[in-house]
């Protein structure tokens, strides 16, 4: 392949005329056929990665991603790329029989270039059944931290993938994406992929346009936010809670002072938390006040704040939750509130599971708060 057919495909498929950051060589190595590793940060462009190289390549790709919501976004948009509808697919439970068929005839017929899928989906031997008979270009796990229990987001479904794919086809390509950077998540994927033997490719990590800021929490807290806000008027950001109480009293609190702000979480019908998310996609809300469930995967280029009511329970959900400010290059300000006590809730929230699962969310939160000590002079 070479690097004009490279580029005419990368401005065929999705209109630009250059790669960001690290996509080229990523690109290459997966089209190269090798287990490949990229660790880029959130907004860097690491769907493309794996878009490209599987509509270039014969065979059907399988991605593995964590949440429903963020596939059905990539599936929309591929399907937008291209004239044949059956280009990219879910596999999922939502699905009925009909629809699965369809699924299945697309990707026999050589037709889908994409195929989505929920790690819970892959364990059914009906899907591994079906795609050992097909040919499977590459396998890519997005997210891939969900394999660490020192990720932001361990998954237990995530451990299984290697033994799955194993049983799907022998010499599979596995390509491993994530946005967290610490050693020891890496070490961790990369050993229970089993591909030591990887290409690796780092990005760099800093933001330069992110401003972080962390302030005391006090009682004034709401005010504090509301003036915040108020300053920022019209331009989109975020707020994180740790609870849904305080998501719903604080886009109440919001409301109620004029600011069109909308709650989210995962307590909210699904409908509903469409609804919002679409109304802050949309620009008709300013103002998302949302647990931690809001935001993987969202591409909003120009959030201009992320809030934190209270401390984050880890330095690498912080940097994640933080990134999603400023993807489009602009200003982004990322502001903390920080006290005790809440440091107190976290240890608190976890004393109910499992005893190595608490040790390593300590050792998390201990750093959390170190880094807000340190920030906040
Ligand atoms: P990540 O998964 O790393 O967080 P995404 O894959 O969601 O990032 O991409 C972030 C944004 O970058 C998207 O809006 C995407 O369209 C854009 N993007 C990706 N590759 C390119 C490119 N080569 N040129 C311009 N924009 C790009
Ligand atoms: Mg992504």
């Amino acid at each position: 392949m070479s690097d004009t057919e490279l580029y005419a495909a990368l401005k065929h498929f999705f209109g630009f005329s250059k790669f960001k950051g690290l996509q080229e060589p990523v690109v290459k190595s997966i089209l190269d056929k090798n287990n490949t590793f990229v660790i880029m940060p959130t907004g860097g462009g690491k769907s493309l990665c794996y878009q490209l190289p599987a509509l270039m390549q014969e065979g059907t790709a399988i991605v593995v991603s964590p949440l429903i919501a963020l596939m059905k976004n990539q599936v929309d948009a591929l399907r937008a790329l291209s004239s044949e509808e059956g280009i990219a697919h879910v596999l999922n439970s939502s699905l009925n029989k009909t629809e699965v068929k369809q699924v299945k005839q697309d990707i026999s017929d050589g037709i889908t270039k994409l195929l989505y899928v929920a790690p819970e989906s892959l364990t059914k031997d009906e899907y591994v059944d079906f795609l050992q008979q097909e040919k499977v270009s590459f396998v890519a796990i997005d997210e891939a931290h969900c394999i660490s229990e020192w990720g932001h987001d361990f998954r237990p479904e995530y451990r299984n993938l290697r033994t799955i794919i194993k049983r799907i086809g022998d010499n599979i390509p596995i390509i491993g994406l994530t946005a967290t950077a610490t050693p020891k998540v890496q070490e961790d994927i990369l050993k229970n992929l089993a591909m030591s033997d990887a290409n690796t490719f780092k990005a760099s990590f800093n933001r330069p346009n992110l401003y972080y800021e962390i302030r005391p929490k006090t009682k004034n807290v709401d005010a504090d936010v509301i003036r915040f806000v108020k300053q920022n008027e019209g331009k989109s950001g975020i707020v994180y809670c740790l609870s849904r109480k305080r998501v719903e009293e604080l886009a109440q609190i919001l409301q109620v002072n004029g600011v069109k702000a909308v709650p989210y979480h995962a307590g909210l019908d699904a409908k509903t938390r469409v609804r919002h998310q679409d109304m802050f996609l949309m620009e008709d809300a300013d103002v998302v006040v949302a647990t931690i469930a809001f935001g993987m995967g969202i591409d909003k280029p120009d959030v201009r704040f992320v809030i934190h009511n209270d401390i984050p329970k880890s330095i690498e959900s912080y940097y994640q939750e933080t990134g999603r400010a400023g993807r489009d290059g602009g200003e982004g300000h990322c502001l903390a509130y920080y006290s005790y006590k809440d440091i107190e809730k976290l240890e608190k929230f976890m004393s109910g599971k499992p005893v190595a699962e608490q040790e390593i969310g300590h050792a998390l939160v201990a750093r959390s708060c170190c880094f807000c000590r340190n920030i906040h002079v």
